[in-house]
């Protein structure tokens, strides 16, 4: 009987088996899916995240495939000016004492899978959709949708923003829709027209959207992310290859290389941006969340993907110091709310911010003028400085 169960295997479900099999337990992972995969998309990843990978043992294997931008910019989507840039060179570096990274999903997922499947206290599962789980004296059992069932002494519920473990724990709730609906795009880098500025994350704002745009695999790749004001009734999962409607509406009057940008992919994948409020509750006896389950927030703060990998090494501290589970898992929650809980509310309030118009609009654009450059590092301190 493995000693922890691990439902989900997206990157805080691999993250967490690593690092519950490094503090000395064998992990069983029950992924739904029948490989392990990701969806195409780019995930910037700061300092805080970088450090949290190279205690999981994965940023060895991704460091060959990130690519490091010289600089955040903040633009004005109509004019194309800038408002304000963080520079992510040599000062940045010195000050966080790590690098800004960005990657593709699926190569921070490979990267996890590399290390899960050469760590023999891992056993992976595919096609293992979990759809119940019960807590009994010394053991928590989950239940499989064709009706497998698998012991063992702890379960971790790592099945993202719809997670069932969670359902089951706190009660069935549908997620909090922001009122954005984000496209995302991957292009192969050489169809990106040359005036498109690819060395750096781009962020535009407009009223009612915002776009942010970066390189993904070591530079072969570009990923955009438009998010708009707009109606969302599909349900709360990425959905079929779409048009980009919305998007082209409310940039219709964008500066050239921002309608170069947004011109460039010819088939998006839409989601209507949710997240959780958070709560404080994220387990009960040898039953914890990590990941989107526990924490699920909008992409604003570019943090969710790295979170789950925080949580992770949170929980291998935690597992190690500690044999008895509860206590084990309830030194991790503790630990971590307080963290996730301003990111997430942080993500909602900047989702306010980067859509504003008129007055607030002026508003923001002024603080971004005054707090642009190496002024910023105070501001980013508390998201970045994170240590394990
Ligand atoms: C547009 C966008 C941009 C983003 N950008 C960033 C970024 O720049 N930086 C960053 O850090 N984060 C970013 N994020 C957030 C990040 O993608 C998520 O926070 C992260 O993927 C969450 O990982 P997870 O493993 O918790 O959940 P998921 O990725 O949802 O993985 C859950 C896994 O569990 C499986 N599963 C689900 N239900 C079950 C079940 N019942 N039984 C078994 N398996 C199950 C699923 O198949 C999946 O493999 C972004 C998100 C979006 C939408």
């Amino acid at each position: 009987m493995a000693s922890l169960i691990v439902a989900g295997g997206g990157i805080a479900g691999l993250a967490a088996a690593i690092g519950a099999a490094r503090a000395g337990h064998e992990v069983l992972v029950l992924e739904q899916a029948p490989a392990f995969s990701e969806l195409g998309a780019g995930i910037q990843i700061g300092p805080n995240g970088r450090r949290a990978l190279e205690e999981l043992g994965a940023w060895e294997w991704l460091r060959h495939h990130v690519f490091f931008p010289r600089a955040i910019r903040i633009r004005r989507a109509r004019s194309g000016g800038e408002l304000g840039r963080v520079p992510l060179g040599e000062a940045f570096r010195r000050r966080f004492r790590g690098t800004y990274q960005v990657v593709h999903r699926a190569d921070l997922l490979a990267a996890l899978l590399a290390v899960a499947e050469n760590e023999p206290a891992i056993t992976l599962k595919t096609a293992s959709r979990v759809v119940a789980w019960q807590r009994r004296a010394d053991t928590m059992s989950v239940l499989m949708e064709d009706g497998r069932q698998a012991t063992a002494r702890g379960l971790i519920g790592a099945d993202g923003i719809h997670s069932r473990v969670r359902a089951q724990l706190l009660g069935e709730r549908r997620p909090r829709f922001s009122g954005h609906v984000l496209y995302r795009a991957l292009v192969p880098m050489e169809d990106v027209p040359e005036l498109v500025d690819t060395r750096n994350v781009n962020l535009w704002l407009n009223p009612y959207g915002h776009v942010v745009h970066y390189p993904v695999k070591g530079g072969a790749a570009f990923n955009i992310v438009a998010a708009v004001n707009e109606r969302w009734n599909a349900g709360d999962t990425w959905g079929e290859p779409t048009q980009a409607q919305a998007v082209h509406r409310i940039f219709a009057r964008a500066c050239e290389e921002l309608l170069a940008v947004l011109s460039t992919p010819e088939k998006w994948m839409r989601w209507g941006g949710a997240d959780r409020q958070p709560v404080t509750t994220w387990g009960e006896g040898a039953l914890t969340l990590i990941g989107d389950a526990a924490h699920p927030t909008l992409p604003y703060l570019a943090s969710g993907a790295v979170m789950a990998l925080e949580d992770a090494v949170v929980l291998m501290r935690h597992l190690a110091q500690e044999k008895d589970l509860p206590a084990a898992f309830r030194a991790y929650e503790r630990e971590r709310q307080p963290r996730t809980a301003r990111i997430v509310n942080s993500s909602w309030r900047l989702s306010r911010v980067y859509h504003a118009s008129g007055l607030m609009a002026a508003g923001r654009d002024a603080f971004i003028r005054f707090t642009s450059g190496a002024a910023s590092f105070d501001r980013m301190a508390w998201l970045y400085d994170w240590r394990p």
